[in-house]
């Protein structure tokens, strides 16, 4: 036996449904329910978004995941099709009924800034450790350029370089990256701890690691 549509009166012999209502009323009622406006966050410096308090580059997939929490959709996945100045052309594939029905819409988008903690703390010339590397300038220039790398692929930074007259300070933001580069590498290391202050009662220290080549 068809069903009719409350609204248009189709028949379910002409329509998928969904529910008691045919594919396009249903589509209808889900765009009458898309907000016209949406509020994205980014940051000022790197351009990354932040989704749920988490940073991720910026690429159509992670703005259609700022843009879904944004308009806080329910069971939807959003694509972008088009962003610019501040509009964005998206399909969103709205889960009902145990099955995908697309809905094309244009939302406007105001982003605001910010500055993520990495580019704050890039910034404010933050480090967790000092590598002293001493020895053969070919070979140094080889390290520095390596453990730039290594530290880069793994989300911290380089805060500082000072030239020394016999070789080079690096300063690095994450001590246990630095750590595990040096493992990994199998590289001969002194290290060395120093107190500089105190977080919620447990005592920070920097690392500073002696290395010859
Ligand atoms: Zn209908
Ligand atoms: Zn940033």
């Amino acid at each position: 036996m068809p069903i009719f549509c409350p609204i248009c009166n189709k028949s379910s012999a002409q329509s998928r449904f969904f529910g008691a209502f045919c594919e396009s009323c249903m589509a209808q009622k889900l765009k009458r329910e898309i907000p016209k406006h949406a509020r994205i966050y980014q940051c000022r410096f790197c351009e990354r978004l932040k989704i749920k308090g988490t940073f991720y580059d910026y690429d159509k997939n992670s703005l259609g995941r700022a843009l879904n929490v944004a308009m806080g959709l329910k069971d939807a996945k959003v694509i972008v099709e088009d962003f610019k100045s501040g509009w964005a052309d998206v399909k969103i594939i709205f889960h009902r009924e145990g099955e995908n029905i697309e809905v094309k819409a244009g939302v406007s988008v105001k982003v605001a800034h910010e500055t993520c903690q990495k580019c704050y703390r890039i910034s404010a010339g933050y480090y967790q450790g000092v590598i002293q590397v001493r020895g053969n300038r070919m070979k140094m220039e080889r390290f520095v350029e390596g453990l730039k790398r290594y530290v880069e692929r793994r989300d911290g930074f380089i805060s500082k370089i000072e030239d020394q007259q016999n070789g080079y300070d690096i300063y690095v933001s994450d001590k246990s990256v630095a750590n595990s580069f040096f493992v990994e590498r199998k590289i001969k290391v002194e290290k060395s701890f120093r107190f500089y202050g105190m977080k919620r009662g447990v005592k920070l220290y920097r690392n500073t690691y002696a290395v010859h080549l």
